[in-house]
């Protein structure tokens, strides 16, 4: 990719606020800067909406949602399909701004497209697919009938970890259902909302349906707009204390809510494993996305007999990494988000080692520009340390060793997180107490990814409420109305 190529890609991405089917800068006429992370540099500038913005926003969807709930099915399925095709023709172009603001590696960004499309592709099937059910009741004097409804107007509020494919992963089921939306993007990482929005407009999206609020003062905008008794769903994908915090305001409209939250994988790798699946599935489940994914593996487990195997495998493939700016050839590893990631990645470490962890790999950040730390591994990681309890979003592999298996499932549970586990062992009896003992809402068993458009992504416990994807995804957005009707007979 050339400079030019990133310069024409910025300049036609629209910069405004995207509200009934129109572009507009906001009402106070303030902008917001989006950065490069690993260079530090602006980008681009563009509108940071007010809280009379979001409302008009609302306003809007709110004023689309009877036309869209009364549009068929198999029209709102054939929208969601244009919109995947375009986004097969401009996949480029998407994977190339997630890695300017973002900073994943160029191949990872188009990976997430592959992956963001899969949902626009599985919703536009799913869409007239939505079922009820009738029947007599059991004493025979009438007929049930249960029938399935948009739930109404939604707001999606997403992270910037994955800004397309959090995107999608709640407009498609909501567009299909026969719901309108606000949709309100991370302030770091807003232009691939954009710039989807405007390929859905491109597809053929009727005004009003899905509208897009970039802000710089997400507390307040969100607050009037999950405030407003006209809106009947929220969906967040965030970190744990955010998420609790807007369930607190959704508990006063009573609202449905899916909150996809913070994570704190365990992977566990059994003395039976397959060591070369064990490192490969180690690899992909910690330094995807530059560790920055909920289902990133945060603590490794590791049976005593194989640790010090795993950890000088692992250890040679990191130092093999190639640390730099997502554009460029080969690199593997790109900065994290910005700086204060960074300061919060090296304390994490600083603890661990401070408690006696040993530095294999890494350990410090990289000298700027742009916000970099070098991929590390950690051995011997002592219990109490920091980095086994919270959420690292970063490049840090962290391990420790179990003896037998009731102390590795201990191990796992041991947190008040639940999304994903990653379980790496041959023995199919011992995968399938796996499958029953761990508490998370979803399981890799000898695979480091589990994501996908067909499957029911989400959480136990602090990790969230509700799934997205698969059958379930699109029941998040649908009401249940059960009639009472009296026997023909
Ligand atoms: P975050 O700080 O919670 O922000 C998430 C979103 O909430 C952003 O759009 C943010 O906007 C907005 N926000 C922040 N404070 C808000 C407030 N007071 N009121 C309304 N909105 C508010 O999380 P993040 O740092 O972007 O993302 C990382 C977290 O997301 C991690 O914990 C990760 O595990 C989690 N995550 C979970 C999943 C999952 O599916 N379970 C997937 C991806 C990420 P601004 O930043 O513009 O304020």
């Amino acid at each position: 990719m050339s400079e030019s190529d990133e310069t024409r890609l910025l300049a036609n991405v629209p910069d405004g606020l995207f509200i009934a089917g129109a572009w507009r800068p906001a009402t106070d006429s303030a902008t917001l800067a989006v950065h490069d992370p690993a260079t530090g540099r602006e980008i681009k500038r563009i509108a940071s909406a007010t809280v009379a913005d979001g409302t008009a926003a609302l306003d809007a969807a709110c004023d689309a949602a009877a036309g869209w709930a009364a549009t068929p099915a198999r029209e709102r399925g054939e929208l969601l399909r244009r919109a995947f095709d375009l986004l097969q023709q401009r996949k480029e172009e998407f994977a190339l701004l997630m890695t300017l603001e973002m900073g994943k590696p160029l191949d990872q960004a188009r990976g997430e497209v592959a992956y963001g499309g899969e949902f626009l592709r599985w919703f536009s099937e799913e869409a007239p697919r939505i079922q009820g059910r009738y029947g007599p009741n059991p004493e025979g004097t009438g007929r049930m009938i249960v029938s399935r409804h948009p739930v109404g107007p939604c707001y999606l509020i997403t992270p910037w970890n994955f800004p397309l494919a959090m995107a999608t992963r709640k407009v498609a089921p909501a567009l299909a259902a026969g719901c309108t939306v606000v949709v309100k993007p991370a302030a770091l990482t807003p232009l691939t909302t954009l710039y989807f929005a405007k390929l859905l407009q491109d597809a053929g999206l009727p005004p009003g349906v899905v509208n897009v609020v970039t802000t710089s003062a997400s507390g307040p905008v969100s607050e009037a707009i999950i405030g407003d008794p006209r809106l009947r769903k929220l969906s967040f994908t965030g970190s744990t204390p955010v998420g609790q915090k807007l369930l607190e305001q959704a508990a006063t409209g009573l609202l449905r809510t899916s909150m996809e939250l913070g994570g704190n994988a365990p992977f566990i790798v059994f003395g039976d494993a397959d060591l070369d699946r064990a490192v490969d599935g180690a690899i992909l489940a910690k330094f995807r996305n530059i560790g920055q994914a909920c289902t990133a593996a945060n603590r490794f487990i590791v049976h005593r007999g194989v640790a010090e195997e795993f950890a000088r495998r692992v250890t040679e493939r990191v130092n093999a990494f190639t640390t730099g700016r997502g554009t460029a050839e080969g690199v593997t590893i790109g900065p994290l988000i910005d700086d204060s990631a960074v300061a919060k990645i090296d304390e994490l470490v600083r603890d661990a080692v401070a408690r006696g962890a040993h530095v294999r790999a890494g350990g410090a950040p990289i000298e700027g520009p742009g916000s970099f730390y070098a991929a590390t591994v950690l051995t011997d990681v002592q219990p109490g340390s920091d980095i086994l309890r919270e959420e690292i979003f970063g490049p840090v592999l962290a391990i420790v060793t179990f003896e037998d298996e009731d102390e590795a499932v201990a191990l796992a549970n041991d947190t008040e997180y639940g999304l994903v586990s990653y379980v790496f062992t041959p023995d199919l009896a011992r995968g399938q107490r796996m499958i029953d003992r761990l508490q998370t809402g979803m399981i890799g068993l000898n695979v480091g990814v589990v994501s996908n458009a067909a499957a029911p992504f989400g959480g136990w416990k602090l990790s969230g409420l509700g799934r997205e994807g698969g059958a379930e995804g699109i029941g998040e957005y649908l009401e249940t109305k059960y009639t009472l009707t009296p026997d023909p007979a």
